[in-house]
């Protein structure tokens, strides 16, 4: 018999946790020209605010709404300015929680889509289950169906796995989103290596 129980992420009902409710619109930190957060040179967008408070969470700081500074016109138009550069391959959103995040990454993702069309992709993590998410909000959705690669489920410190590819646990999948909403079930990214 144990007598440890091992703390677990918080799992919310669907529509339980609300943007509109929740976000300050705040962002935690901006990393352009990286090459860690996805595939190819990346610049990512650190959104403030999660809820899923997953034990050994790889960014506490950034679980409060709070933590940061306001999203600004200027930023945005920064970034845009960065992703025009020829060797970058795309946006990467990840927090925080995106998803809970929806005002600012709905605005970002329609303008790379309105500046570059789909010749930048666009990834984003997220705490939430790809079934979750199907049960979610209307703005979740917009925002998923604004995504190319989705990279779903809380962290799991019993399922933690440093050696794979952009994942902090084996219960975390690499989801190419628009195969997934034409299938209408999850299609894996192929080009997974681990
Ligand atoms: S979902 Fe991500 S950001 Fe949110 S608590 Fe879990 S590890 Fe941290």
């Amino acid at each position: 018999m144990s007598n440890t129980t091992e703390k677990l992420p918080k799992n919310p009902k669907p529509k339980e946790w609300l943007a509109s409710d929740l976000s300050q619109q705040y962002i935690a930190s901006y990393k352009p020209f990286n090459f860690v957060d996805g595939e190819g040179v990346r610049c990512s967008l650190y959104v403030s605010g999660c809820k899923f408070d997953c034990p050994g969470c790889y960014n506490k700081v950034a679980q409060n709404f709070h933590f940061g500074h306001p999203y600004t016109q200027e930023l945005e138009d920064q970034i845009i300015k960065d992703l025009s550069q020829d060797y970058v391959q795309g946006l990467t959103l990840l927090g925080g929680e995106p998803f809970l995040n929806t005002q600012v990454c709905i605005k970002l993702a329609k303008r790379i889509r309105k500046e570059f069309g789909h010749d930048k992709d666009i990834w984003s993590w997220t705490g939430y289950k790809w079934e979750e998410l199907m049960q979610e909000s209307d703005d979740k959705l917009e925002l998923l169906n604004l995504i190319d690669i989705l990279i779903d489920g809380r962290f799991l410190q019993s399922k933690m796995d440093l050696t794979l590819q952009f994942r902090g646990s084996s219960n975390q999948k690499i989801i190419k989103v628009p195969e997934s909403l034409e299938k209408g079930k999850i299609v894996l990214w192929d080009k997974l290596i681990k």
